[in-house]
């Protein structure tokens, strides 16, 4: 596995002012996996508030627009996101491609925005259940690589400093708690290794592919430990310290 396992919790528009205890317990708990990257991404009122609270594990957005500033009613800047103190932000995941009508290049134009403001990504691709059904997730996913990875000289310094990493999320598996198997997460891993060579050359060793999708205690160790995947991106299971930290020894023990 390239690098620490890294272990993101995806809030989603889930929370509140009391979930700081949740990100408090999870914090303390980091201290614990010094082998693992820990990050949670809450909705943006609480990038601010996560951030002030917790010291040992990553904070990041969900979303972030393609323009520094100016007349985007509703839209929060990337530069805004580093300025209260954000790691990374997650671009493109499923529920954006289909609520917002995210296509590749808007991503890529986010992610570009991303690392010019000094912030992490998270690119999320993942087939629907109709593509797989139809043999084209391979295909798909590759595509979309292709078409939302930032490339030039920023993308290629963030994939060296490991703040460049992709999750594979299959969309039928994110929130329904049907988990893909294990051999198709390593094949569909390396398919997008090989995109990621292709865009980056040796970087794209370094950019770490996470598997995102129904993820829990009792699944975890499993995936993590295949070939090819290197952390997890975790929705409903990152809401409790309970359910997250279990997620987070798994990948320590991969580790050891
Ligand atoms: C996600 O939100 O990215 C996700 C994978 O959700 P869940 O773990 O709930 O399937």
């Amino acid at each position: 596995m390239a690098h620490r396992p890294y272990i993101v919790g995806n809030w989603k528009m889930n929370g509140s002012r009391t979930m700081l205890a949740e990100a408090r317990a999870i914090d303390r708990a980091a201290l614990r996996y010094p082998e693992v990257q820990i990050a949670l991404a809450p909705p943006f009122p609480f990038v601010g508030l996560l951030r002030e609270a917790v010291n040992a594990i990553g904070i990041g957005g969900q979303d972030c627009h393609t323009a520094a500033k100016g007349a985007h009613t509703g839209d929060v800047s990337a530069a805004m996101l580093a300025d209260i103190g954000a790691d990374f932000v997650i671009l493109g995941h499923s529920e954006r491609r289909r609520d917002h009508h995210e296509s590749d290049s808007l991503i890529r134009a986010k992610a570009d925005a991303a690392l010019a403001a000094g912030l992490g990504i998270i690119v999320c691709v993942g087939e629907t259940l109709d593509e797989r059904d139809a043999g084209q997730a391979e295909a798909v996913v590759s595509a979309q690589v292709d078409g939302s990875l930032p490339l030039g000289d920023a993308a290629l310094e963030a994939a060296q400093a490991y703040k460049l990493a992709v999750a594979y999320e299959p969309v039928w598996a994110i929130g329904t708690g049907r988990v893909a198997a294990v051999e198709d997460v390593v094949a569909m891993h390396a398919a997008v290794r090989e995109r990621l060579a292709a865009a980056y050359g040796d970087a794209g060793a370094k950019v770490r592919i996470l598997y995102g999708g129904s993820v829990n205690a009792e699944n975890a160790a499993g995936l993590l430990a295949a070939q090819g995947v290197g952390g997890a991106l975790v929705g409903g299971a990152s809401l409790t310290a309970d359910a997250f930290l279990p997620i987070v020894a798994a990948a320590g023990q991969g580790e050891g």
